[in-house]
């Protein structure tokens, strides 16, 4: 159990994202390294932190193999003196493995079997959480972790509700909207229920599996500048996916399940877990990501 913040010693910046920064920390008592995200609020946020507050609780009841674990979270409050807000603080689970972008920029592309591993793992934590009723919306390498067993983790579910609401215009959220549905780019495309969103997981999660196979985002091509005007055109528009001869016909049926543009249309997770590219090749990849991994 960890008390108190101050417990933590921090040995490292492991990266930065959209309004955070994340450390690698050591917990003296425990023996333990952990990942401590650090949300910065502004005098705004005062709506964020209650709404942080509240993702704490249900970020504490999530237990799954498939998702990476949040031990604490801290709310060091609104300072008193500049009246501005303080941080917010997320004790998780280390990935020693670091992202899924991490790997990918490193060995560029990944074969089909070891694809197969991971779209498994992403999909079983998938269906926990929407067996929570707990839409992620942000899947994308970054948010998808790799501990040095190999295994693959789904992160930063609530983390990234808290960021949502906090910072203003597209920029801050270039890099996610990338893997977001055409509904969710084109309210007008959406007649459902909030209830329904769970879609939106399952084409993020196609974009991903492709851009594993591509080695770079594979929406647009990779001189093409990822602007919001050319990534909503490709997401909404365009209608020819390009895979690579090499790609087996169950992989291209699988992507093209979860790529459908019609979210009524689209793959379910349980159809996924079902789905030949996952089942067939699940015996041979008990390997997971180990070979991939960048950091100890
Ligand atoms: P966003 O803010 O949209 O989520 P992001 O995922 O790139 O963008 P962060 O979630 O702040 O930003 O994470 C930044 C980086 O820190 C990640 O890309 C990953 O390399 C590293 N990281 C995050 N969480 C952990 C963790 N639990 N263990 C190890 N490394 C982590
Ligand atoms: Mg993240």
């Amino acid at each position: 159990i960890i008390k108190d913040l101050l417990d933590l010693e921090k040995l490292a910046v492991l990266g930065h994202g959209n309004g955070g920064t994340v450390y690698k920390v050591y917990h003296k008592s425990n023996r333990c390294f952990y990942a401590l995200k650090v949300l910065r609020l502004n005098e705004n946020s005062i709506g964020i932190r209650q709404h942080a507050t509240l993702e704490a609780e249900i970020l504490k009841r999530i237990d799954s193999p498939y998702i990476v674990k949040c031990h604490a979270v801290f709310d060091n409050g609104i300072c008193s003196e500049s009246g501005k807000g303080g941080d917010i603080s997320f004790v998780m689970e280390y990935m020693e493995g670091g992202s899924l972008h991490d790997v990918l920029r490193q060995h560029h592309r990944l074969p089909e079997e070891v694809i197969a591993g991971l779209a498994k793992r992403v999909l079983e934590g998938l269906n926990y959480l929407h067996g929570m009723h707990i839409v992620h919306r942000d899947i994308k390498p970054s948010n998808l972790l790799v501990n040095k067993k190999g295994e693959v983790k789904i992160a930063d579910f609530g983390v990234s509700h808290v960021v949502e609401g906090g910072f203003e215009g597209i920029n801050s959220n270039e890099g996610t909207c990338a893997y977001m549905s055409p509904e969710r780019v084109d309210p007008e495309r959406w007649d459902g229920e909030n209830a329904d969103e769970f879609a939106g997981d399952v084409w993020s999660m196609g974009v991903v599996m492709l851009e594993c196979l591509f080695g770079h985002f594979p929406l647009i091509g990779p001189g093409q500048r990822p602007d919001w005007a050319t990534l909503m055109c490709a997401i909404c528009f365009g209608d020819k996916l390009e895979m690579p001869e090499k790609a087996s016909p169950d992989f291209q049926h699988f992507v093209r399940r979860c790529l459908e543009k019609t979210w009524r249309n689209r793959a379910t997770v349980l159809e996924l877990l079902h789905h030949p590219f996952v089942s067939r090749n699940s015996c041979c990849f008990s390997k997971g990501l180990g070979d991939y991994v960048l950091r100890g």
